[in-house]
């Protein structure tokens, strides 16, 4: 099922900036969820690996609609996904980001399910 997607809130992209410098140098992976097709929550696991296949196992649970995709970090700072990210992508959603050091406001790319890059908003919207 294909959402579309307006957009992620500027708070939620902050988080995520926020919690991958946090992390580093180990890299950081959650999944993103939509409201109101603006992507707004991240959800992160307990467990943190260094193994991004490894996190993304730990998602292993009925499918959530409003699950649109995921997000992790590259410590490296190369926004482009390595083939292991492409193939974790088919399998988790539509809208996938990858941040980077030095995980500043521009630090980040979104990419489609094939690995495509894609564009994504950054709105402003108010998160309750
Ligand atoms: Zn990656």
């Amino acid at each position: 099922m294909k959402k579309k997607i307006k957009g992620i809130a500027r708070d939620a992209l902050k988080f995520i900036l926020e919690v991958s410098a946090s992390s580093h140098p180990k890299e950081f992976a959650g999944m993103l969820y939509e409201t109101d097709q603006v992507i707004t929550d991240v959800d992160v696991p307990i467990t943190q690996s260094s193994n991004v296949s490894a996190v993304m196992d730990l998602f292993v649970v009925p499918v959530n609609t409003h699950r649109v995709g995921s997000v992790h970090s590259h410590p490296s700072g190369a926004l482009q996904p390595s083939d292991a990210d492409i193939r974790m992508f088919m399998s988790t959603g539509d809208y996938h980001i990858i941040v980077g050091r030095p995980y500043e406001i521009t630090s980040w790319a979104c990419y489609d399910r094939v690995g495509n890059i894609r564009k994504l908003d950054v709105l402003d919207v108010d998160l309750e």
